[in-house]
């Protein structure tokens, strides 16, 4: 069931939480193959919900409430077990909790659980987790994509209508298009990082996961929100997402990129992208062909800047102060056999690859060129929005691959995110929602908007979403 028809049927008492919470978690145990959940937390659930049917009153009328949801296993819960997939953290419970869990259990939802992810949210295939794989239910070969595999995968399987996610690369939207669901990577600040484990700060943002762009604008309503523990968090006007999808988009002017067909996208992709811009075209849109040469240069941006970032980021995990501690008497020793241990391959080796760039003789060579990248990609943007409401391109190269695939090219994992990683560098909010449908499999599309244009995006795809059927489509 998708998050309107739960919540709908929760308000009208046809439903009550423990029902919808006890189905949720039953459905959790019965797909455990797709390993989607590092935790779950079935007994405080249960009680939640009880409590939520004893004061229905009092949650009736809040966005999410009665409804159970999945958090990535990035944020901190208090007093419940967080991983980040890492063995560093294996046996880590969080003093504190999350301001974007925090605003998910104010809104009224129960969390049952939290879910597999990349190690520390680096990969693009869920592949790198210390708790093994996550599976995606279209097919038990193929990754989900990465890193929030696990909550698209619970969303994808029905288990939860909404999940939480993060998107620092594309890792909320590369696994929504290849789980066939729908996912939103808001503008930098918009949503607190105040309790989620940093990975690259400057580019971190949570978001939500449903089937369709409805349940996407439910759950950001709760997320977002100023907050001071956040010294990037931006100081704004609430806004109502959910109320935004009653208004008209009117007829917009959208960018598309000239030589689409250059960047290695599939043919199936491309194929769904042109059957979309029909729609959209029907739907009173126009389209503006943009010069976006300079899109592949992304890539060696992020992937200089996230490894820097995370270098430090990951610098506090030492074996003292919390987390896996290795057997050790001598400081440098600790220090050295912690970090070997509990570390997985992906992640120390951009570890290493972050010391590399911001040491003293590579430092302008590496990270400094790749911020001039990333403020070129910036003000590439500001020139696009000038002429555009909205960027239109697809989500991913390829729809879902399958698992240890092996190549003769180190790094065509890291290619995944060309079309995501743009959005990223710039700090903008981003769509993917479904598309299209080829050899059984899903594909995904996404819009990119001006800065905190969250409203215009969640509008616009739900308005493709009411004369189209793609987010209907379940494996
Ligand atoms: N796949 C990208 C990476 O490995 C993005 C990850 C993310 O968005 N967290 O870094």
């Amino acid at each position: 069931m998708n998050f309107k028809d739960i919540r709908e049927r929760f308000r009208n008492k046809e439903i009550s939480a423990k029902e919808l919470t006890k189905d949720s978690l039953d459905k959790a145990h019965k797909y455990s193959n797709l390993n989607a959940f590092i935790s779950t937390f079935d007994e405080d659930a249960l009680k939640k919900a009880e409590y939520i049917d004893n004061n229905f009153n009092d949650y009736k009328d809040l966005a999410l409430g009665g409804i159970p949801i999945a958090h990535k296993d990035i944020f901190c819960t208090k007093g419940k077990r967080t991983t980040c997939a890492s063995k560093m953290l294996e046996n880590f419970t969080p003093p504190y909790e999350s301001t974007v869990t925090s605003n998910c259990h104010q809104a009224g939802s129960i969390m049952i659980g939290k879910t597999n992810m990349d190690e520390f949210a680096m990969g693009s295939s869920n592949e790198t987790s210390f708790f093994g794989p996550v599976i995606n239910p279209w097919g038990e070969s193929l990754v989900p994509g990465g890193s929030s595999g696990g909550s698209a995968a619970s969303v994808a399987a029905d288990i939860t209508s909404l999940a939480t996610g993060t998107d620092t690369g594309g890792s909320i939207r590369q696994p929504a298009a290849l789980c066939g669901i729908t996912g939103l990577k808001p503008t930098y600040g918009l949503v607190s990082r105040w309790g989620m484990i940093a990975f690259c700060s400057s580019m971190d943002q949570a978001g939500p996961f449903a089937r369709d762009a409805f349940g996407c604008a439910a759950l950001l309503d709760a997320m977002a929100s100023y907050d001071a523990k956040d010294s990037t968090s931006a100081q704004r006007d609430k806004v109502k997402y959910e109320d935004a999808l009653r208004g008209d988009v009117g007829n917009l002017k959208i960018g598309i990129l000239r030589d689409i067909d250059q960047l290695g996208i599939s043919e199936e992709i491309l194929k769904a992208y042109e059957n979309s811009k029909t729609v959209l075209e029907k739907q009173g849109h126009s389209f503006v062909e943009l010069d976006f040469s300079e899109l592949s240069s992304g890539i060696c941006s992020y992937y200089v800047i996230a490894p820097a970032e995370c270098s430090s980021n990951l610098a506090r995990f030492d074996g003292v102060k919390y987390g896996h501690r290795s057997d050790s008497s001598n400081i440098s020793e600790l220090y050295l056999q912690t970090r070997s241990e509990g570390f997985g391959e992906e992640v120390r080796k951009r570890i290493l690859i972050g010391t590399y760039v911001l040491s003293a003789g590579f430092y302008d060579a590496y990270y400094r060129k790749a911020q001039k990248v990333r403020r070129m990609m910036k003000s590439k943007f500001d020139e696009f929005f000038k002429s555009v409401d909205l960027v239109f391109l697809p989500t991913t190269l390829d729809q879902a691959f399958e698992m240890n695939r092996t190549s003769s090219d180190p790094n065509r994992m890291y290619k995944e995110d060309l079309l995501t990683i743009p959005a990223n560098l710039a700090g903008l909010p981003a769509i993917s929602f479904p598309n299209g449908l080829a050899n059984e499999l899903p594909i995904g599309a996404q819009f990119v908007g001006n800065y905190f244009s969250e409203d215009l995006l969640l509008n616009i795809t739900h308005k493709l979403q009411e004369v189209t059927d793609w987010h209907k489509i379940k494996p």
